[in-house]
């Protein structure tokens, strides 16, 4: 029987979630009950992180690309009492497709981005990218004002190590890391189940509680400043799981998008968990 490895308890509870690389019911999560955490133990033996990131083109900045832009501009607004100061080094690790990236080197002057892969299309001249192997060499000299990590450390099987590498990044007084994460207790778990696009198989490694990454992370030598919680919307991927065409799903996602909120906010159980951390 499998063990959690944090616990150590067994792990009796599996859960059948969508595998979205295959796009069948495949995935399966073991529940830790004591760790209140989802683990997906299963490395996956090719690349699952596909190499071809599409253009920002002008042709596809519909409405919907807009609406994101204004869901990244409120992130932006949130985490912005937390920088230390008026002109601040940025990192986002684990960029993505770039709009949340863009809009940081916009506000700031110095922004730095980290993915697997980069589209310098997708990017504003300003950005600058820097592979992880560069990063994390010991000539790299760079130091942040704030690492931004937004739905990565999920991802990451052995996170503990990778959050321990970035904390030497970070300036040492100053310097805040901003986690962004689903949330173990968001009700659509619940009400979705194996559906539900927390759990994002193979993708997602691990759907943390609030209780666990707190402890986890402040074992590693952090100090947690703030939690705040957020609401990304879920319906787009959840509609694409159980069989609906990726342009009827967005659509779907954005009218769906009121009622998950609501739902969210009246049982207090958000979709996603922010953590702002700093060096102990
Ligand atoms: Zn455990």
């Amino acid at each position: 029987m499998k063990k959690c490895k944090f616990c150590n308890s067994n792990l009796e509870k599996k859960i059948n979630t969508f595998n979205f690389k295959l796009l069948k019911s495949n995935g399966i999560f073991y529940h830790c009950l004591k760790c209140k955490i989802f683990i997906n133990f299963k490395i996956s033996k090719e690349k699952i992180y596909t190499k071809n990131i599409k253009n920002l083109n002008v042709s596809n900045k519909n409405f919907l690309y807009y609406l994101k832009s204004i869901f990244f501009l409120i992130f932006y607004l949130r985490i912005k009492p937390f920088f230390p100061f008026n002109k601040n080094i940025i990192l986002d690790f684990g960029s993505g497709s770039g709009e949340l990236t863009n809009l940081l080197g916009f506000f700031n002057n110095k922004t730095f981005a980290t993915d697997f892969e980069f589209n310098r299309y997708n990017y504003s001249k300003k950005i600058k990218f820097i592979k992880s192997k560069n990063l994390f060499n010991k000539n790299n000299n760079n130091k942040f004002d704030m690492i931004i990590m937004r739905h990565v450390l999920e991802h990451i099987l052995d996170f503990e190590r990778l959050i321990n590498k970035l904390k030497k990044l970070l300036k040492k007084k100053s310097g805040t890391i901003v986690i962004e994460v689903p949330n173990y207790d968001s009700i659509w778990n619940k009400i979705l189940r194996g559906n539900w696009p927390g759990y994002f198989y193979p993708y997602h490694h691990y759907v943390f509680s609030e209780k666990f990454l707190k402890k986890q992370l402040i074992k590693n030598g952090l100090k947690l400043i703030k939690i705040n919680k957020a609401e990304p919307p879920i319906f787009g991927a959840f509609f694409y799981s159980i069989g609906l065409s990726r342009n009827l799903s967005r659509l779907l996602s954005v009218i769906c998008y009121p009622i998950q909120i609501l739902v969210s906010k009246i049982t207090f159980k958000s979709e996603a968990l922010i953590l702002f951390v700093k060096n102990d």
